[in-house]
């Protein structure tokens, strides 16, 4: 179980941790920055600044099998400095800040469109050049009049909040469940709902920023007919 501080605070860049584990197919810590792939969003990159300063290179982030486990993917050439790792020892975590901001823009983009869009997401993929999203919907859609639309909304500058919201506190509030543009999952205990103020509500565990304005000049690349249900709206960094 790793102590997953990038939940609580997406604009921390680094920390100091406890290895807990480590072999050759990553390192696992007893908390991180560092925000495993999931939920679409592409893991993070960064180094391991070790006890004599040496930086171990990593070149990504993933899920673990037990659950709540987060192992660090390290970077191919690793394998000596890795071989000195022991359980125990104590490291420095730092992101890749910059292409770590690239996803939270892009993330929180993504909501934008699904305030734009009132159709249902089946697909979803967010890294630091592109984000994509899939609407299950057969109508058109345009691609300046959705470009418009995000730039309204990053005009505006609506704060961006999350909370932790347990299944007892749904059950008792439907209408809460109803005004979510995508449905929370069940089974959790508690569920993690992001909220863009008076634009979009979600349960989602990603990495945002914290006012729409953040996300800068993104514009809708492309639109594809993925299938006779499926839409796909690109959305990029405007030049
Ligand atoms: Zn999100």
């Amino acid at each position: 179980m790793t102590e997953e501080l990038f939940r609580e605070d997406a604009t921390l860049d680094a920390c100091e941790a406890r290895v807990t584990a480590v072999d050759a197919a990553g390192i696992e810590l007893d908390r991180t920055v560092f925000y495993p792939q999931g939920g679409g969003q592409a893991g993070d990159r960064g180094v391991f600044v070790l006890d004599d300063g040496t930086e171990l290179q990593v070149a990504d982030t993933r899920k673990g099998a037990a659950p709540g486990a987060i192992v660090h993917l390290p970077a191919p050439g690793q394998e000596a400095l890795l071989a000195t790792l022991q359980p125990g020892a104590r490291v420095v975590a730092r992101i890749d800040r910059a292409r770590r901001a690239r996803h939270m823009r892009f993330h929180t983009a993504t909501h934008l469109l699904c305030a734009l869009v009132p159709h249902a997401v089946d697909g979803c993929s967010i890294t630091a050049d592109y984000a994509r999203l899939d609407f299950h919907m057969n109508e058109p859609l345009d691609k300046e009049a959705l470009t418009a639309g995000i730039a309204r909304y990053v005009a505006a500058a609506h704060p961006v909040r999350h909370r932790w919201i347990s299944e007892a506190e749904l059950d008792a509030n439907p209408g809460l469940v109803r005004s979510m543009s995508v449905q929370p999952p069940r089974g959790q205990g508690r569920i993690r709902v992001l909220e863009i103020e008076g634009v979009d509500l979600q349960p989602c565990g990603g990495t945002h920023v914290a006012n729409t304005a953040e996300i800068g000049a993104v514009v809708v690349t492309k639109i594809e007919k993925k299938s006779a249900m499926t839409r796909r709206v690109v959305l990029g960094f405007a030049a």
